[in-house]
């Protein structure tokens, strides 16, 4: 494909891309189809000779689209969002067509140094502690994920509670992570991979009401362990956790974090974005003890899969945890020491450039532009939770700080559970659900930029409507 052939067939993605999202209100938002539909309607293998890409998009409109899960739906509103935008998607095209692999500071010194300055701009937006920028002693860096955060966190924090020891023999006692029963399932295959084991991560109880993490169990778990000869060595705290975004208490655990030496790790993998709109930031009451911190941009902010921006407070510590130098990846300028080589604060050793993403994205919308995504997430959420509030069949299931909504059938678990099928089967909206104290509990999480008030509208509608039947056929 010669640059005249690109730029032909380019444009006619892009025309399938801008027409995709044109009318992807007019599609079901799930597949009805069976497993092994596609697979089913695929050939054999590929053609001997080329075809053009006009051939592949008339299969991606026939037999791919027709079997997807829409994330981008506007009456997509399960899980949390993994939304994107028109300025993600060209940032990611330059970047595919760069393929820069950005490695070391010296295998694309401009893809290195965007990042470092885009987290910067990223901490400032957020008004994150000063302690995790680059100027000082700490610094920033795209991951894949939230649960690639969690795992490097855990690494370092294994290399400051075991210093060399851990470093150089690996696991030889008994290392523990500390998250509440509410934390992600993340945490507990980052303890596995670390060589933790699950045994070796404490689920400390949270409180019945918030769900919230218990201070004093933490420090109770602690105890207990130092106790028995074990090693504290990280604790990873959660904000807006993802069965009901409940807010750990920071300003506690930190203090417990600082009294024993414990690395605190903070997850707000989808409310992180929230602390862009000054009024929503007392959910990051007490960051300043955090030791790292994550939030995934590729969640609610607008940019797409994968973009996790992951801080540490001492990126010095991260790197001695991390960094292996073959003979083979020696050059002058990290000889130097003047620059960053972002593979020593990641697992795998070669990186695309994901900065342009975040770059597009920020320039595009601007802070004012982002907020208003975010406060708009925020109201229809408000919106919806109001309808449920005001019709004695619902319960609220707790509060809905973000954009997230639980709430439940008074009627009980069966009942809820039918709603969710049902509301589901209509193909216009798409919710999932989680337990809270146990009782099933519909989710409701607004998130793509083309959900509008209509939307969340239409959903009350469909969710009351589908209460009814369910309801009257109860009994
Ligand atoms: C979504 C989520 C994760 C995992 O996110 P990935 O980026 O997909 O790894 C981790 N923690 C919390 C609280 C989440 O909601």
């Amino acid at each position: 494909m010669d640059p005249e052939e690109f730029r032909r067939a380019g444009h006619a993605v892009v025309d399938w891309i801008a027409d995709y999202w044109a009318t992807l209100g007019q599609r079901p938002v799930t597949s009805q189809d069976p497993p092994g539909a596609l697979a089913a309607a695929l050939p054999a293998g590929p053609t001997a000779d080329g075809e053009p890409v006009e051939a592949v998009l008339a299969d991606l409109d026939a037999l791919v689209a027709p079997r997807l899960t829409h994330w981008q739906h506007p009456g997509f509103f399960g899980y949390f969002p993994a939304n994107t935008s028109g300025p993600s998607v060209l940032g990611d095209l330059v970047s595919a067509g760069l393929g820069v692999q950005g490695m070391l500071w010296a295998t694309g010194p401009a893809c290195t140094e965007l990042e470092t300055v885009l987290l910067d701009w990223l901490a400032g937006l957020l008004d994150l502690p000063e302690r995790f920028r680059s100027t000082g002693r700490g610094g920033g860096v795209i991951q894949d994920s939230a649960s690639s955060a969690t795992l490097v966190a855990t690494l370092g924090a294994l290399h400051r509670a075991g210093g060399g020891r851990w470093r150089e023999a690996g696991i030889d006692r008994r290392y523990r992570a500390y998250t509440s029963t509410q934390g992600h399932s993340s945490i507990e295959k980052a303890a596995r991979i670390a060589g933790l084991g699950s045994d070796g991560v404490r689920m400390v109880e949270v409180d019945p009401e918030t769900l919230a993490m218990r201070p004093e169990a933490l420090r109770e778990a602690i105890r207990a362990d130092l106790a028995a000869g074990d090693v504290p060595a990280i604790v990873v705290a959660t904000i807006g956790t993802t069965s009901t975004t409940a807010v750990d208490p920071l300003p506690e655990i930190g203090e417990i974090c600082a009294e024993y030496g414990v690395w605190l790790h903070v997850d707000a993998a989808y409310a992180g974005a929230a602390a862009v709109c000054p009024e929503l930031r007392w959910s990051h009451a007490g960051l300043e003890y955090a030791d790292s911190y994550c939030f995934d941009p590729h969640k609610w902010l607008l940019t797409g899969f994968d973009c996790d921006a992951f801080w540490v407070a001492d990126r010095g510590e991260l790197i001695e945890a991390l960094t292996v130098l073959p003979e083979y990846l020696r050059n002058a300028a990290t000889e130097s020491g003047a620059v960053i080589d972002y593979r020593d604060w990641q697992v795998p050793l070669g990186r695309r450039f994901r900065a342009l993403k975040l770059w597009f994205v920020l320039r595009w919308y601007g802070v004012e532009g982002l907020r208003a995504h975010v406060r708009a997430g925020v109201a229809l959420a408000g919106r919806f939770a109001d309808r449920v509030r005001a019709d004695d069949r619902f319960v609220l299931a707790g509060p809905h700080p973000f954009s997230l909504v639980c709430f439940r059938l008074a009627a009980g678990d069966e009942a809820s559970a039918e709603l969710l099928s049902r509301v589901n089967a209509t193909g216009r909206v798409f919710l999932t659900h989680t337990r809270v104290g146990g009782r099933y509990t519909l989710r409701l999480v607004v998130g793509s930029p083309l959900t509008t008030q209509s939307h969340v509208d239409e959903a009350w509608a469909l969710v009351s409507e589908a209460a009814g039947t369910v309801l009257s056929d109860a009994g």
